[in-house]
């Protein structure tokens, strides 16, 4: 069964997050020969669009409104609905970002649809889409059977592959006029905490710090080591609590989930609710002086020692390659 698949593009600082490739990457594999149609929302976004065509996209619709520049709920909405009534699809896919997260409900609410939440894989076979989810922290995985209406998905970020990158690629850019009103919310200032380089959902190297690394100033070998691995820095919640860095590092069931390739967690003890945010990492490295630590048992390589000695072997290693 052929079907058209709107793919939100999630755009930062004037470039698509990388979940914008991948969520077009799942969208082929549910249009079956049908048709992957990307939404660009946001002020000034139409220079951007060749790349969604590198990575797969069929169209791009764009939708330039100086209300849509940083993302609010009611503003974003009312432009995506705009999109949908207009095009018809047979499914909707955007990133499980915090934007995703606060859309696809909107949608769902607004479409009488279902939402598949956090999908982590997806296939099309005849008339259902079956998408793969985690639940229970993480512990165990459930399948979701899509057979009739609007396919609405949010997809995790660094779990689905991007297509490979075609840059002779092309095709049709449209841009809409929607009609944006009576919003509630107005954002007056963006005040951006800096975290670092690497954006932590999307990163595939992690160095992440827990109690056990005492002070904010243990915090910046954290960063030395980040910065020779190409890593973003993270935290468990015991670190954010403490000081020692700032909540926007903090990863877990409260905090952010990711799924990096390399997971290096120092200091950090492996609490459950550490664990549900990080235990799909795909290779997990735990240093802590601690040998009955919990975080071992999750762990593909582990190092019992103190960290302070750890940390400096690491960077100087990782130095040489
Ligand atoms: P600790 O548990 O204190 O562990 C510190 C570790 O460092 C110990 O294992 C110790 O052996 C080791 N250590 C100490 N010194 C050294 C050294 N020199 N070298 C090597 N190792 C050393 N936590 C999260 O992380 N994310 C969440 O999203 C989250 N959400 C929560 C939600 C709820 C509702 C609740 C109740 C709790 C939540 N927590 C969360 C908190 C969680 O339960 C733990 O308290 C927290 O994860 C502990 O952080 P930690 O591992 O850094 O600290």
């Amino acid at each position: 069964m052929a079907r058209k698949v709107l793919v939100l593009a999630d755009v930062r600082d004037n470039s698509f997050r990388n979940v914008s490739f991948e969520a077009i990457a799942a969208g082929k594999k549910v249009a079956n020969g049908g048709e992957v149609v990307s939404v660009v929302l946001g002020e000034n976004v139409s220079g951007l669009t060749s790349e969604l065509f590198y990575y797969g996209a069929d169209r791009v619709i764009t939708v330039e409104n100086s209300s849509l520049k940083e993302y609010t709920p009611d503003a974003y909405s009312q432009a995506l609905l705009q999109v949908i009534d207009a095009e018809t699809p047979d499914a909707v896919f955007m990133g499980h970002t915090a934007v995703g997260k606060d859309l696809a409900p909107r949608i769902a609410m607004k479409k009488q649809s279902g939402l598949i939440s956090d999908a982590i894989e997806l296939e099309a076979v005849g008339e259902e889409v079956i998408f793969t989810r985690p639940i229970y922290s993480g512990k165990a995985f459930e399948k979701k059977v899509v057979t009739d209406g609007m396919i609405l998905a949010t997809i995790r970020p660094n779990n689905i592959p991007p297509l490979d990158k075609d840059e002779s690629r092309t095709g049709e850019v449209k841009a809409l006029d929607v009609e944006i009103k009576d919003l509630r919310t107005i954002i007056k200032e963006v005040v951006r905490k800096s975290t670092g380089g690497v954006d932590l959902s999307e990163a595939k190297i992690i160095v992440s710090g827990g109690r056990g690394v005492k002070s904010e100033e243990g915090f910046k070998k954290l960063y030395e080591l980040a910065d020779v691995l190409g890593a973003a820095v993270g935290a468990s919640r015991g670190a954010c609590d403490a000081d020692y860095c700032d909540y926007a590092l903090q990863i877990g069931q409260t905090g952010k989930v990711v799924t990096p390739d390399l997971y290096i967690a120092l200091g950090i003890s492996g609490a459950i609710q550490h664990v549900a945010g990080m235990s799909n990492s795909k290779c997990i490295v735990a240093v802590n002086k601690d040998p009955e630590a919990s975080i071992f048992s999750i762990a593909d390589y582990g190092i019992v020692g103190d960290l302070f000695e750890v940390l400096p072997l690491l960077i100087e290693e990782f130095k040489k390659e």
